[in-house]
Formats: structure tokens, sequence, C-alpha cells
């Protein structure tokens, strides 16, 4: 069964043999206080910087996940208010949790069809959450709009969930101060681990902030990645693909041109169909690494036929679960599984 789960979702073939060569050089009992460990975390930020372009200036942090993320952004990075943009589940979910933390949080959703408004001003909060890449509806925002955002908002950090979309399409990732994501989407890998890259300004408002009450705290997390560790034991194995695959893994800009040249592919497939349609009509917001797909016809039997055909398609998300099924398009998946994808989905 090949997954085209939008995450957890397919990964990499080389997978089970970095695990071995972990196994072998004692990487599964490493101690995560070991110069061993701080050599492959070192090379792993540095690994992140020359495949990712993640800037020199930028600092990475490791996290188990992007829920994760949304919770340490909200503890450690705002003192009382955050305002989120979203036009979907997960931006939602991101706003959820944050207003546990702080009920100030507030949240302004647009249309998914819609772009988001890159003149956007505010006067009151401090850091404003986008999610760059919608998950549950195939949706994206442009990295331009980010900038322009950021630009406008000069007191704001700006933080940007791209979980499903990091090391699937080339984000500049000087257009924003907070960008995180976990690995079982576009990175390929297992899942349980998730990464935080932090700009200069965004490590500042963390010291200024000063809030030390959780063992996850940024500036906890911070102070020990200045020795390459983490607060807790870590997912060195996690970490440690991490560091292999980045080593095997192509630049950015290639990966992007791959990624985009398939979205577009499937552009093609769903146009020529009669019954299958994309959920997002609207060309210049539609996810390049995510595809919604909504049908005329019974969604079950499509999912049924597929996998009967060996293809695991992912389920609508949240409000959109009964109309849609999801695509993933990440780096992982190979050519000719696309194909054959392709072919299949060419029969409705
Ligand atoms: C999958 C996903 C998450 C949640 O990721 P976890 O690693 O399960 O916490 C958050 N945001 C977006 C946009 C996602 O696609």
């Amino acid at each position: 069964m090949i997954s085209f789960y939008p995450g957890p979702s397919r990964v990499y073939d080389a997978v089970p043999n970095y695990v071995r060569d972990a196994q072998r050089a004692g990487i599964l009992s490493l101690n995560h206080r070991s110069a061993e460990f701080e050599n492959i975390s070192r090379t792993t930020v540095e690994l992140m910087r020359k495949k990712l372009s993640v800037p020199a200036d930028y600092t990475v942090v490791f996290t188990s996940s992007a829920t994760e993320c949304w919770e340490i952004i909200a503890q450690s990075l705002v003192a009382s208010e955050s305002i989120h943009l979203y036009n979907g589940a997960f931006g939602e979910k991101w706003l959820d949790y944050s207003r546990r933390i702080h009920p100030a949080a507030r949240g302004i959703s647009f249309e998914r069809e819609n772009p988001l408004d890159p003149e956007l001003k505010f006067e009151s909060g401090e850091l404003i959450a986008i999610t760059q890449n919608e998950t549950s509806n195939g949706t994206q925002v442009a990295v331009s709009t980010i900038a322009s955002i950021r630009d406008g908002n000069p007191r704001h950090l700006v933080a940007v969930d791209v979980t499903s979309s990091l090391a699937g399409i080339s984000l500049d990732l000087r257009a924003a101060d907070v960008w995180f994501a976990s690995v079982q989407k576009c990175f390929g890998l297992p899942a349980g681990l998730a990464v935080i890259i932090l700009s200069p300004r965004a490590v500042q408002r963390a010291k200024e902030i000063n809030e030390n009450l959780h063992f996850n705290s940024l500036n906890n997390l911070l102070q020990m990645m200045e020795k390459w560790q983490t607060p807790c034991t870590p997912n060195v194995l996690g970490i440690y693909l991490l560091m292999r695959s980045l080593k095997d893994r192509k630049s950015i800009r290639v990966v992007h041109n791959q990624t985009v040249r398939r979205a577009r592919e499937w552009q093609r497939v769903l146009k020529k169909s009669t019954t299958l349609k994309p959920l997002i009509e609207n060309e210049s917001v539609r996810s390049f690494t995510v595809m919604a797909v909504r049908s005329t016809a019974p969604l079950d039997e499509i999912k049924k036929l597929a996998a009967k055909n060996g293809f695991l398609l992912g389920e609508g998300y949240g409000a959109l679960k009964k109309e849609t099924f999801r695509i993933a398009n990440f780096p992982a998946l190979l050519p000719r599984e696309v194909e054959k994808l392709m072919k299949f989905m060419g029969r409705f």
C-alpha cells in the first residue's frame, strides 16, 4: 500500500538502511549528553542550512511535534496576545491551543478561496501566527504575503506553521521570525520529531519575555542548543534519520521544482476528470504539497477502489471530511507511484 496520506506519509526508501546503520553504530542507545550526540545534532543543523537554505544567523531547535511548537510559541514568545490568521482546521487548532495559555489570543479567519491580505496592520498584539500551508483544505499563503505582513507590522514577530511544506517547497526563511514543522510530512521521515527555526529577533524576544516555567521553555531549548543538546532525552534516532536523509537530499531548489511540476500535473489530471475537481478553485492559493479533491461520485467508492489498487488516500479533514479526500504531493513519493495514482484517478 502506497500512502498518499498528507501526514504521516510515505517515508524515504532509505530509512530502513539508516536505521540499520544507527543500530550498528550504537545510536539507538546513544547518551544525549555525549560528544557523539552533539556532533549529530550540530551536523543536522548544518545540513539544514545547506539543504533547506536556513540563514546563517537563524537558530534551530528540536522538539517532538508541531503541536508542541504551537505551545512553545504561545508560552515563550507571547506575553499576552497573539493574532492568528487562519482559513482552516490547523490554523484554528493553533489558535485554540494558544488561547488556553493566553485567553487574549485573537483569531481572524479568512475565506479559503481568498488570498490573505498582505496589507494587514495590527495596533495590538505581539505575534502574528500564519499557517503557510493549510493541510486540511489544500491552500497556501504566498511567502511574499508573509514578508509584506511582517514589513507592515515591525513590532510583531511573525510565526509560520510550515509543517506540510518545509522541505517540500522553497521558502525564503528571512520573510518571518519563527518557522516550524514536524518531519512526518515533506521530510519523508517517521513521526516524533519537529524543528523550530528562529530569527535573531525571535531569540531576543524569548530572552526579554524570560519565560522559564517549562522543560520546553524556549529559553531552555536555546540554552541547551548552545551545546547542541536538548533539555530532555530527545528522539535521538529521529535526529539521526533527519541528518542522514538531509545528507542524501537534493537542494531545496531542485525539490521545489519537482514539487511544483507534479502539482501542475495533478491539476491537469483533475481538469480532465468528469467527477473529480480541486476543492480550491483559485489557483493562486492552491497548495503545491497537499491536494484537496472534491468528487461528484460517492467518495467511499473511490477510496475503496483506490485501496484495492494499493493506494491509501488521505481522508478529508475536519469539516471537509465528508466532501473531500486529500492527496499528498510530498518529495518521498516516487515518480512511478505518482504516475500510477494519476492513471487510476484518470478513470473517474
Ligand atoms: C500535521 C500538522 C500539524 C500537527 O503536526 P504534529 O506533528 O502532529 O503535531 C500542525 N500543523 C499543520 C499545518 C499540519 O499539517
